[in-house]
């Protein structure tokens, strides 16, 4: 039926000319012919073999009719003849020559008496004149005596052939006219005798009544015919209407006269059941039409199951394709039976491949249960492993497992976790033919998971940093106060040698309290940048001096510059404008920024270690001219910070992150300072950009709007 259906679809591009409607409809109609073809032919073969042996049935009847009544036939003539014969000799035994003719009359007459047939006996010379003659007791005499004479043309026919033959002979009838009974045909029979000869004159109607059987004239009419057809006498039933004519004739030939009998017998034009024969083809017939018709019914509903199961095979395979999830059926042996489209991409092996590698291990498996090499997706250091788990569980000790996860390798050779589903496999007989497997494919998974610990331990990283900047507010706020003691007492220290005088001891003591002093400033002043740092909350905008944004963050950046060593550069123009923004995140972004540079430094090798901070009127960067025209129409002019390093670089694989969220490649790194520097730097409306240091290192420069 699917060949039928493809070959209509293969016929409608044929047709392109053809209307979409009618090309559907040829289509279809094509398809339903196709179908009945073979039915149909088969139906006019049986209806044809049917009808010829209904017909070789009646035909056979017919002939069979024919055949009976040429055997009676050729029964009657037998019978005909031998009671001719007879009469010839009971014609003999009359003895004319030897007795006289009173005494040969009285035999005649006895003989006439017995034969009905017979109308006058005659006994004549050999110049055929009568001696003596005698006529039948049963009729009015009929043969006129003057027609009896010797030239009388039948006897002389009859006699000159009786004389040739040496034996009886026969004339050829001819009709007697009478005048009471109608006339009748007669016919002479001359037998050669001692001195003469006897001519029997014959009604041929009463042969046929006396001679041919009785039986055979009730059923059939009998006739005498010449040899050209011509009929004499007939007796016997006349034609019936709505019969069948059967006709049969055969030569009496008689010696001198070729006669011929006809036998004409009827019979009822042939049912439609004329015997059990045709009664039981006809059975057989009607039976074999309905086993025909239950078979197309059974053939139809067979078709239409063979449908509706290709269309559920058919969803099926589709609903198998189109899962994410990896399917896989295994016999109780191990061996590979199916694997879904899903499966083969996660392993990215073929079916092929895979089921080719089961065959040959399912065989191994069946002589050595430890056969090594295992699917081509166990990781070939946990094969072994794997193998053992397996035959465990052919063996049938352990529960099917749910929710498991394991490690499968790709034909690339990656490894990857899956997490399977195992069940048996149950068919229809409830009896369990293998197991069934679906695995997930968790790397994904995993790698989101790793990625929300990494983050987890880092958030958890800056919330200890907060408590750091916590601590270092408090700490800063406590030391204010000793520090302004130390100033204070310094500075009392120092008004107090003034007013001693200048000796030269005093002097140098003067000096190392002025230095206290200092330090002291310094240390409050230091203090005081952290607090400012960690407490500031304000988030407005304000014209801010390049310079004081650089001596905010300075200290905080000297800390960690002189403990790493590198010399901090800075590069100022002069008379620079102040810039709009929010101080506390501006200076965030140049702590971040320089903090980058000096740990891009820290590797061991490196001699030279410096920091240049820079501050311009901007020529160009990142696409932002020098000067724009702002959404007010007034012209925007900007600045550039720069903040160069001699460090390692920034490679095209990190360059490419560098901006991402969490990425970091320090140990104790958050990933998250770049990323919160451009989004400040573009709130502000400018742009952060990076590029190669020359010999070497890393240039990042922002801009910011001029006040
Ligand atoms: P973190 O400093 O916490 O790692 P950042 O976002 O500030 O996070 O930096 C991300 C990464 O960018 C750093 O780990 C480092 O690899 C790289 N990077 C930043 N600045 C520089 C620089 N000046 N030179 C070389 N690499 C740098």
């Amino acid at each position: 039926m699917r060949e039928a259906h493809a070959t209509a679809n293969a016929a409608q591009p044929r047709s392109p000319r053809l209307p979409r409607g009618i090309a559907l409809a040829w289509g279809r109609l094509r398809s339903l012919w196709q179908r009945w073809f073979l039915w149909l032919l088969l139906a006019v073969l049986v209806l044809v073999l049917l009808s010829t042996v209904v017909w070789l049935a009646g035909r056979h009847e017919v002939e069979q009719v024919q055949a009976a009544l040429d055997r009676d036939t050729a029964d009657a003539v037998v019978d005909l003849r031998a009671s001719l014969q007879r009469n010839v000799q009971s014609l003999r035994a009359t003895q004319p020559g030897t007795v006289d003719s009173p005494q040969w009359i009285s035999a005649a007459d006895a003989l006439l008496r017995e034969h009905r047939e017979w109308l006058r006996i005659e006994w004549r010379d050999e110049a055929l004149r009568p001696i003596a003659a005698v006529d039948t007791p049963y009729r009015p005499r009929l043969l006129p005596e003057q027609s009896r004479g010797a030239g009388q043309s039948d006897v002389a026919t009859a006699c000159a052939a009786a004389r040739e033959l040496g034996g009886p002979a026969y004339s050829s009838s001819h009709y007697l006219p009478a005048v009471e009974a109608g006339g009748m045909e007669v016919m002479e029979l001359c037998v050669p005798v001692e001195g003469g000869y006897l001519v029997a004159s014959h009604s041929l109607r009463d042969v046929l009544l006396e001679l041919v059987g009785p039986t055979l004239k009730r059923r059939q009419e009998v006739a005498f015919t010449e040899i050209d057809g011509t009929r004499l006498v007939a007796v016997g039933t006349s034609r019936r209407t709505g019969t069948r004519i059967f006709t049969s004739q055969q030569q009496v030939d008689l010696p001198g006269n070729p006669l011929m009998l006809r036998v004409d017998g009827w019979r009822a034009a042939p049912d439609l059941f004329p015997n059990v024969l045709t009664a039981l083809v006809t059975a057989v017939s009607i039976a074999l039409i309905s086993v025909l018709v239950l078979l197309a019914l059974d053939t139809r509903r067979r078709l239409r199951v063979e449908r509706d199961l290709a269309d559920s095979l058919a969803f099926r395979k589709a609903m198998e394709d189109s899962v994410v999830t990896g399917l896989r059926a295994r016999d109780l042996q191990g061996r590979l039976t199916y694997v879904n489209p899903a499966f083969c991409d996660m392993v990215g092996f073929t079916a092929d491949e895979l089921m080719a590698v089961g065959d040959s291990r399912g065989s191994d498996a069946r002589g050595d249960a430890s056969g090594e090499s295992g699917a081509p997706y166990w990781p070939t250091e946990l094969a072994h492993e794997y193998q053992r788990r397996q035959t465990l569980r052919l063996a049938g000790g352990v529960p099917p497992r749910e929710g498991f996860e394991s490690v499968f390798m790709r034909k690339d050779g990656t490894r990857f976790p899956v997490l399977i589903f195992e069940a048996p496999l149950i068919n229809a007989q409830r009896v369990q033919t293998g197991w069934m497997s679906a695995f997930i494919d968790i790397s994904e998974q995993r790698r989101i998971e790793e990625l929300s610990r990494a983050t987890q331990e880092r958030l958890q990283a800056s919330a200890r940093l907060a408590t750091v900047g916590e601590m270092a507010s408090h700490l800063s706020h406590e030391l204010t106060q000793p520090l302004a003691a130390i100033a204070s007492y310094a500075s009392g220290s120092l008004n107090l040698l003034e007013q001693a005088g200048g000796a030269g001891a005093d002097r140098d003591v003067a000096m190392a309290v002025r230095r206290i002093a200092e330090q002291a400033e310094r240390a409050g002043h230091v203090i005081r940048s952290v607090h400012d740092f960690v407490r500031r909350r304000d988030r407005t905008r304000e014209p801010v001096a390049p310079q004081a944004l650089i001596d905010a963050v300075l200290p905080l950046v000297q800390l960690q510059a002189r403990k790493l060593g590198v010399r901090i550069e800075l590069a100022l123009e002069e008379q620079l404008p102040a810039v709009m923004c929010d101080r506390t995140l501006v200076e965030q972004v140049l702590l971040n920024l320089a903090r980058n540079a000096m740990q891009a430094m820290d590797a061991p090798g490196t001699r030279e270690r410096v920091l240049r901070l820079r501050v311009a009127r901007v020529v160009r960067v990142g696409g932002a001219e020098s000067a724009t025209i702002d959404e007010a129409g007034d012209v925007r002019r900007w600045l550039e910070f720069a903040v160069a390093d001699i460090g390692i670089g920034v490679s095209d694989d990190v360059a490419s992150q560098l901006f991402t969220p969490f990425f970091t490649t320090r140990a104790d790194g958050m990933g998250l300072g770049l990323s919160l520097c451009r989004t400040v730097v573009e709130q502000h409306g400018g742009a952060l950009v990076f590029e190669a240091n020359r010999p070497r290192g890393t240039v990042f420069r922002f801009t910011l709007p001029v006040a």
